[in-house]
């Protein structure tokens, strides 16, 4: 099982059934070109149609595929989590499983990794989708290269080349739809991340298992792949620093009008003033109590970098 092997291809897989045969004819043969051990896992994230039946028949064609199947739809980050975890490659390539990302790519994805990459992420340059999901994406991938510190057009191409170590240490973040951002999660882990423009194909069969709503909930889950990430270990610094300004604005206020009762005797019908700053004080002295609830269960919860990954040593 533990047996190191040069290769892993992760295919998260959900309802596919017609596209895996031409998959694995076209990949297998750009495969065995490379001259080099590799493995292709299958993750059937619940599909309700024939992928499973299928996989196990491509299986005694090509031996290098091996699968797991999810009882029930766990979602795309569930699905490349247990393929990280059952690959046993140094180098691990994902791709989607509809036939949109091309194999006959994966040679110069794993040349940008020999030229000292940690992650090359694809980026389908001429994308044939439609506009309703191209549009969306655009404005995502601007808002989330901001965020990240780091330019990529296109954070949620499916065809992606990853040294083993990249995707060991994302491995806690990938869950719900956090996939998306495993470049930024990487970049942000000191990994040097490039991207390179790839082919990409309109689905032929089956649908896409994505929605509107994608573009909202890409956002929040945004604030909080960058809270959970970057503020993992000091929930203190962001609350604390709210609740700061929060607790001195109303403090002022309220000394303001606490001035005004003097002077005159009455608050002058700073009634909402008054309000105002008491409410600041309340809302102050709550964010304050929520850091400190977050830095108790960072330091409960030792995951999330607090100890550095050491890159080399001579
Ligand atoms: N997928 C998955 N689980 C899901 C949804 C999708 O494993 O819940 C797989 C799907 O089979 C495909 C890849 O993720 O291999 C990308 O999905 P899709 O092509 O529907 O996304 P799009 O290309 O529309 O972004
Ligand atoms: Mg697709």
């Amino acid at each position: 099982m533990s047996q190191e092997v040069f290769l892993s291809v992760v295919i998260p897989v959900f309802n596919e059934e017609e596209s895996l045969p031409p998959l694995c004819e076209k990949l297998h043969a750009v495969l065995d070109g490379l001259d080099k051990e590799y493995e292709v896992i299958f993750v059937d994230d619940g599909s309700t149609d024939r992928s499973f039946e299928v996989m196990r028949e491509l299986r005694d064609v090509y031996p290098a595929i091996r699968a797991v199947r999810f009882r029930r739809n766990y979602r795309k980050a569930a699905a490349l989590a247990t393929g990280f975890s059952e690959a046993r490659g140094k180098v691990i390539i994902t791709m989607d499983a509809d036939l949109q990302d091309d194999p006959e790519e994966i040679p110069r994805l794993l040349g940008k990794l020999e030229e000292g990459c940690d992650l090359v992420s694809g980026w389908k340059k001429k994308r044939h989708d439609p506009l309703s999901k191209t549009l969306p994406s655009r404005l995502f991938n601007k808002v989330t290269s901001m965020v990240a510190g780091i330019r990529l057009h296109d954070f949620n191409c499916g065809l992606k080349a990853y040294r083993r170590e990249v995707c060991e240490d994302a491995l806690p973040y990938l869950y719900g739809e956090l996939y998306r951002f495993l470049p930024a999660i990487a970049h942000w882990a000191g990994y040097r991340v490039e991207e390179m423009p790839v082919q990409h194909h309109p689905r032929r069969f089956g649908y896409s298992k994505f929605g509107t709503k994608r573009l909202l909930n890409g956002f929040l889950d945004l604030m909080t792949i960058t809270f959970v990430v970057r503020f993992m270990t000091t929930p203190m610094h962001v609350f604390g620093t709210l609740g700061l300004f929060s607790t001195l604005a109303g403090s002022a206020v309220c000394a303001y009008v606490a001035l005004l009762r003097f002077e005159f005797g009455n608050i002058q019908n700073r009634h909402p003033l008054l309000l105002m700053g008491v409410l600041l004080v309340i809302v102050g002295i709550q964010f304050f109590s929520t850091g400190l609830l977050g830095d108790m269960m960072a330091s409960m919860n030792q995951r999330g970098g607090k100890t550095p990954r050491i890159a080399d040593r001579i």
